[in-house]
């Protein structure tokens, strides 16, 4: 069984149907990356998928539970995670003082009030080694540079035991050295995660993709390998916006 499955899933806005009858299945551990035109609708199905916005119809299901009518933190608590365009995190805190907000939010987290409020300090330490942040634990987060940022973000993530993450651009506004950073956690978070990346970076996609879907006005164009997509016709003509 695939880990989600979304099938005949719309919304409309006003009488325009940003997400229209998306059909979208993703297996446990792969990496799918959503790509598309400006206002196709790839923001939305993940606001969709993470529970930011409700459907007009169809159904998501995420490890065979239906998810429609859950709340955002209900899903959460399924396992979904949720990574914004713009990091939130607390800039007057340290990166392992955010890790325990984010510890001490998940509500499946009974650790974090056990150990008053310092949260899982173990599990603090596995992610920030993960993440490549390890040494910057005592930093306040307001000292980070936009890279860190965006890594403390997918640590709190990570210490919430979200299974299927969900990015929106993750690599806008990265170094180039950055990026590579990215991507190597990426491939490193493979298999154990689920990620679904929104991202326009062909040389990024190119390195961590094992699926792309391709989506133009709010439905799916195209879906396939790295290869398959950069030959497809109907892709070209849709970025051309012929
Ligand atoms: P993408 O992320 O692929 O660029 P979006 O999912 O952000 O596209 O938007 C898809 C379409 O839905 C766009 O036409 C956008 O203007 C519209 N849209 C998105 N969110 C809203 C909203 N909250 N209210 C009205 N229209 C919206
Ligand atoms: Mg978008």
């Amino acid at each position: 069984m695939a880990q989600l499955q979304i099938q005949n899933l719309h919304v409309e806005f006003g009488g325009l149907r940003a997400v229209d009858n998306l059909d979208l299945t993703v297996e446990e551990g792969e990496i799918l990356c959503l790509l598309g035109p400006n206002g196709a609708g790839k923001s939305t199905t993940l606001d969709l998928i993470c529970g930011k916005t409700q459907p007009t119809g169809g159904s998501i299901r995420f490890q065979g539970t239906e998810l429609s009518g859950l709340l955002e933190y209900e899903r959460a608590r399924c396992g979904i995670g949720r990574k914004f365009q713009v990091p939130s995190v607390y800039k007057e805190l340290t990166v392992a003082e955010n890790l325990s907000v984010a510890q001490s939010r998940h509500p499946g987290m009974w650790r974090a009030l056990f150990t008053f409020g310092r949260g899982d300090t173990a599990t603090q330490r596995r992610v920030l080694e993960r993440v490549g942040l390890a040494e910057k634990a005592g930093v306040k987060a307001g000292n980070l540079s936009h890279g860190e940022t965006q890594w403390l973000e997918i640590a709190m993530l990570l210490t919430q035991d979200s299974q299927l993450i969900l990015m929106d651009e993750p690599t806008a506004g990265m170094t180039i050295q950055e990026t590579e950073k990215t991507a190597d956690l990426f491939r490193q978070l493979r298999g154990s995660h689920t990620l679904i990346i929104v991202e326009h970076d062909m040389s990024f996609v190119r390195r961590v993709a094992d699926r792309i879907v391709v989506m133009n006005r709010g439905a799916k164009l195209a879906e396939g390998s790295v290869e398959e997509i950069e030959n497809n016709a109907a892709v070209k003509t849709a970025y051309l916006g012929h």
